[in-house]
This record gives C-alpha cells, sequence and structure tokens, in this order.
C-alpha cells in the first residue's frame, strides 16, 4: 500500500519527433492498476490454455490477415509516433510481425506439442518419458521505443500461442502504437484480459516487475537491464533480457566496396542510427580502406533526411531531443581526441531539434565513446586494421556482444571469422536483417543480454519445461530400491561395468555377477 501512495500519477505524452506535435496524452498506469491487470490476466490464463495451441493459432491468422489488411495504416501510424520512413516501417516492423506470425501458424503446434524422450540408461528402459511445454501464467513484457511495433508485438505473439496471458508496458515515448496492437489483437480475437497493455514510464515498468507475474521479458537499454535483473533476483523471476549493441562490421581486403558501402551506411543510418543491431563501429582493411570511405562519404552525401512520412526521405528524425544530445556528446569526443568528420557531424537545425545529419568519422580509436559507448544515431565511424586477427581483436573489444558482421568475397574465410567473433549473431555479407528471419534466435552475449527471443528459441522462452515419467511395470520393485547388503554392492559395482566397461567380455562377465541384483528380496 505505501508505494501506491507515493505513487504520483503521471502523464505521458506521445509526440512526433519530426513535427513535436503532440499525438496523445495518457495517465501512467500506477502499481495498482498493474496489480489488478495482472490478477485479472491471471484469472483467464487457464481458459485461454484450454482454448488449446491449434485455436490460438488461428487467432494468429486473423491477426496477420487483420495487419496485411491494415498495412499502410499500421506503418504510417509507427512513423508518427517514432520518426523512422514509413517504407522502413513497412520492411523492418510490419513485414516482422507478418512473418513471425507465419512462423507460428506454420512451427507453432509441431514445436509445443509433448516430446517423446528416449532412455539410453539399460536401468530405465521400462520407463516411459515425455516433455511437455507447459505455459509460464502471466508474462510481462517490458519494451522500449525504436521498434515500437514489431518488438513487442513478436514476443507477445510467442507468449500468447504458448498459453500465456500477457501485460505490456510499451515505451512512454511510443505508447499509442502499442495500444493499436492491443486493439488488433482483440479485433483476431484475443480475449481482453489474456492481453493488456499498460502505458507508462519506468515507473509503472517497475510496478509490473513487482507485480505478480511468472516471467518478464525485458527490452531496452543495459542500466535498465541491470535494474530489471537486479529486481526479477530478488524475487527469483525468470528474466530474459534483450540490451544494447555496439555491432562491430569488418570488411576484408577481399570485400565488394561497392555492395560493402551501400551495406555499411544502411546498416549505421537505418532507422537515424537507433536499432539495436546497428552498425556502430566499421574495421576496414588498410587496402581498401580508401575506396570503401570515398564510398560511403558520396554515398552519404545523397541521402535524404527529413519527415519520415514523406516517401523521399530516407533519414527520419531521431526519437528526442535527449536521444541527439548523446550523440553529439560523442562525435564531439572523438573529435576533440583527433577523429576526421567527413561527412556530417553536427545536428540539422533547419530541419528541427531532432535531426543529425548522417556521419562519417574516420581516424577513430577504441580510446574514444564513440567506439566504447552505445551512441544510438546516425555514424559510421571507421578504423583501419591489418589482418583477420586484429579485426576479430578489435572486434571483441567491447563489452556488448549482440551482432556483428564480416564482409569478404570468401564465405569459408567469412565463416571461420564469425566463429571467433563474441557476438549472438554474425552476418556475412548483411547486417541487421538477421532480426527479419523468423527461424533465427535473436540476442546477445556479455552486456548485450540472456535469453532468445524469435524462432523456437523464443517459443522455449515462454514455456516451462516439465519432464513425465512413466513406469510400464508398476508392480516391479526398482533394482535400486531398500534391501542393501554387501552382496548388493557388488552387484551393483557389476552393473556398472555391465554399463560402460569395454571390451565387450568384459561387460558380459560382469552381467553374470550382476544379475543377482534382480532378483533380490527389496523392502
Ligand atoms: P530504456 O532502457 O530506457 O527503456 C526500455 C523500457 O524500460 C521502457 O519501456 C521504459 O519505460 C522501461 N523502464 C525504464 N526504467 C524502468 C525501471 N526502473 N523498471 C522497469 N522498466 C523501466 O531503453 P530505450 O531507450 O527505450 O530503448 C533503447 C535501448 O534498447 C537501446 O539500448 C537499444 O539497443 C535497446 N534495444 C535492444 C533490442 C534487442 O533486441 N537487444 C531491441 C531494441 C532496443
Amino acid at each position: 500500500m505505501a508505494t501506491d501512495v507515493q505513487f504520483a500519477v503521471s502523464r505521458i505524452a506521445s509526440i512526433n519527433p519530426a513535427t513535436g506535435e503532440v499525438l496523445g496524452e495518457l495517465d501512467s498506469a500506477g502499481p495498482a492498476e498493474v496489480r489488478a491487470a495482472v490478477a485479472r490476466a491471471r484469472a483467464a490464463q487457464p481458459d485461454w490454455v484450454a482454448w488449446g495451441v491449434r485455436n490460438r493459432i488461428s487467432v494468429v491468422r486473423r491477426f496477420q490477415q487483420l495487419i496485411l489488411r491494415r498495412k499502410t495504416d499500421v506503418a504510417r501510424r509507427i512513423t508518427q509516433e517514432s520518426g523512422k520512413p514509413q517504407v522502413e516501417a513497412l520492411i523492418t516492423e510490419v513485414l516482422v510481425v507478418l512473418d513471425a506470425a507465419r512462423f507460428l501458424i506454420e512451427h507453432g503446434f509441431a514445436l509445443l506439442r509433448d516430446e517423446p524422450l528416449a532412455h539410453g540408461n539399460l536401468a530405465v528402459k521400462t520407463k516411459l518419458g515425455h516433455i511437455l511445454r507447459e505455459p509460464y501464467g502471466v508474462i510481462g513484457i517490458i519494451s522500449p521505443w525504436n521498434y515500437p511495433f514489431s518488438t513487442p508485438a513478436t514476443e507477445v505473439l510467442a507468449a500468447l500461442v504458448a498459453g500465456n496471458a500477457v501485460v505490456l508496458k510499451p515505451s512512454e515515448l511510443a505508447p499509442l502504437i502499442a495500444l493499436e496492437l492491443q486493439r488488433l489483437m482483440r479485433e483476431a480475437g484475443v480475449p481482453n484480459e489474456v492481453f493488456q497493455v499498460l502505458p507508462g514510464d519506468g515507473a509503472t515498468g517497475a510496478a509490473l516487475m513487482q507485480s505478480d507475474i511468472d516471467k518478464i521479458v525485458f527490452t531496452g537499454s543495459v542500466g535498465t537491464g541491470r535494474r530489471i535483473a537486479h529486481m526479477a533476483a530478488e524475487r527469483l523471476l525468470p528474466v530474459v533480457l534483450e540490451l544494447g549493441g555496439k555491432d562491430p562490421m569488418l570488411v576484408l581486403d577481399d570485400a565488394d566496396v561497392d555492395s560493402a558501402s551501400s551495406g555499411a551506411i544502411w546498416g549505421a543510418f537505418v532507422n537515424a542510427g537507433q536499432t539495436c543491431l546497428s552498425i556502430e563501429r566499421c574495421y576496414v582493411h588498410r587496402s581498401v580502406q580508401s575506396d570503401f570511405i570515398d564510398a560511403c562519404v558520396t554515398k552519404t552525401r545523397k541521402l535524404r533526411v527529413g519527415n519520415g512520412l514523406d516517401p523521399a526521405t530516407e533519414i527520419g528524425p531521431m526519437i528526442h531531443e535527449r536521444q541527439v544530445r548523446i550523440v553529439e556528446a560523442h562525435v564531439e569526443d572523438a573529435r576533440q581526441r583527433g577523429a576526421q568528420v567527413l561527412e556530417g557531424g553536427a545536428r540539422l537545425r533547419e530541419l528541427g531539434p531532432t535531426y543529425f545529419a548522417p556521419t562519417i568519422l574516420a581516424g577513430v580509436d577504441h580510446s574514444m565513446r564513440i567506439m566504447r559507448e552505445e551512441t544510438f544515431g546516425p555514424v559510421l565511424p571507421i578504423m583501419a586494421f591489418d589482418d583477420d586477427a586484429e579485426a576479430v581483436r578489435l572486434a571483441n573489444d567491447s563489452e556488448y556482444g549482440l551482432g556483428a558482421s564480416v564482409w569478404t568475397g570468401n564465405h569459408a574465410r567469412g565463416q571461420r571469422l564469425a566463429r571467433q567473433i563474441q557476438a549472438g549473431t554474425v552476418m556475412v555479407n548483411d547486417a541487421i536483417s538477421c532480426f527479419s528471419i523468423s527461424e533465427a534466435p535473436h540476442g546477445g552475449m556479455k552486456a548485450s543480454g540472456l535469453g532468445r527471443m524469435h524462432g523456437r528459441w523464443g517459443l522455449e522462452e515462454m514455456v516451462r519445461l516439465k519432464y513425465v515419467d512413466v513406469d510400464l511395470v508398476p508392480k516391479m520393485k526398482k533394482v535400486w530400491w531398500f534391501g542393501y547388503g554387501r552382496e548388493f554392492s557388488l552387484e551393483a559395482e557389476s552393473f556398472l561395468d555391465v554399463l560402460f566397461a569395454r571390451p565387450l567380455r568384459h561387460r558380459m562377465r560382469a552381467a553374470m555377477r550382476a544379475s543377482g541384483a534382480l532378483w533380490r528380496r527389496k523392502l
């Protein structure tokens, strides 16, 4: 109760970052509302389980078709709230959600089915084992603003198909698109209490952490992720953490410079650089460095920055002026430590306070913030290396480990380097698009997080494994039950030889000695 008294209802405003227009204002959900929503979810969840996987998948199919019909409208709403170009909203958000639904429609039933578990141990051959995948109950999801539709929707879909009820706390910077997601889910047939969206800021997120949820799936910054991990540890709450990144791009001496430079600027500037899998550090072999930099600069000069609703726009505004200040500080730190700004490097004030010019930096090194901290803005810092070993060492010299990419004309070489890079995903000759491969797991190592979303591994995060074991000979007392004695000890030793001794004739001899255990008197 004390928490409720202290909680002052705060209001959050959804603002179009391109224009500053207030799109909507909402009250943050307080602790009492959060608790009530979780209680409603808990009460509704058993019925949702009783629907069965096939019926839940039918709802996903309806949801998919609804989004497909409303794709333009959904993309426009994403653009209004997040600033990204509408075509990006279509490709990196709507398409990703449609395909995540396709994956669940095609594979959800098989992946959630009970699974027989064969036993290899001779001693337990009379038993039949099964793995059951049971929903946790109520899953709390806390999501960020940068992919305000695809990040929560892919997680929510997997949680729902697995039979959980979900309470989602979206980012305070993009609550409207989450409410739209709630409307679409309900229209598709998800019962109201089974999926609820609670708008609010960090305090609402903290209240969700303290509520009676069974698991938390958090996507956001490392700082908040650490706080979530602390809160989860207090009550041993299972947790998935999808956190920030500082993804390296390695351009090898045999890479196609034209393709790699186009990939570099897209990977660094898509969504104005506000992507967890953005290319944030670029390492180029010294022999191709100059051609690569020239190509990046030339192509960057052609990029059109503006309002994402204009179809010509390639780079929209950043989400908030706060985020722009971080980018400015990183670029300024690099400049002071000797980096050269080859393109951009400053705000585009004529467009508004949230626009930052796509920026190319050269002459950077690992003493600079731009190469160590997540910048989360449209900046491509480029550094040279001399051989593959150095490239891998530089790539791994980071507290993060979300994604990485290797660019080369030689697939085998790319795959060899991929094995040496510390990251959850390594792409060869592309970046970021792994997020849209619904079969592929998404997640990081080191400070980039714990657990995996998407694909079969994302679905596995939404269920508890239960092992059920049935002994098929109920009248048989088990060999290992009481009635011990010296003779049984010798038989037990022989039995271990039966199982594991080499060569075969030793096992045969041991079998004779062990067989008495079968007939001995048990209590
Ligand atoms: P953030 O950590 O500021 O906020 C994320 C969410 O946590 C928001 O909903 C916020 O309201 C909530 N929150 C804040 N304080 C909280 C608290 N004390 N308790 C509970 N909830 C709290 O992150 P952001 O700025 O919204 O998102 C950008 C970050 O997210 C970047 O670091 C980016 O790399 C990361 N990200 C990671 C992935 C991934 O899949 N790994 C995907 C998208 C974004």
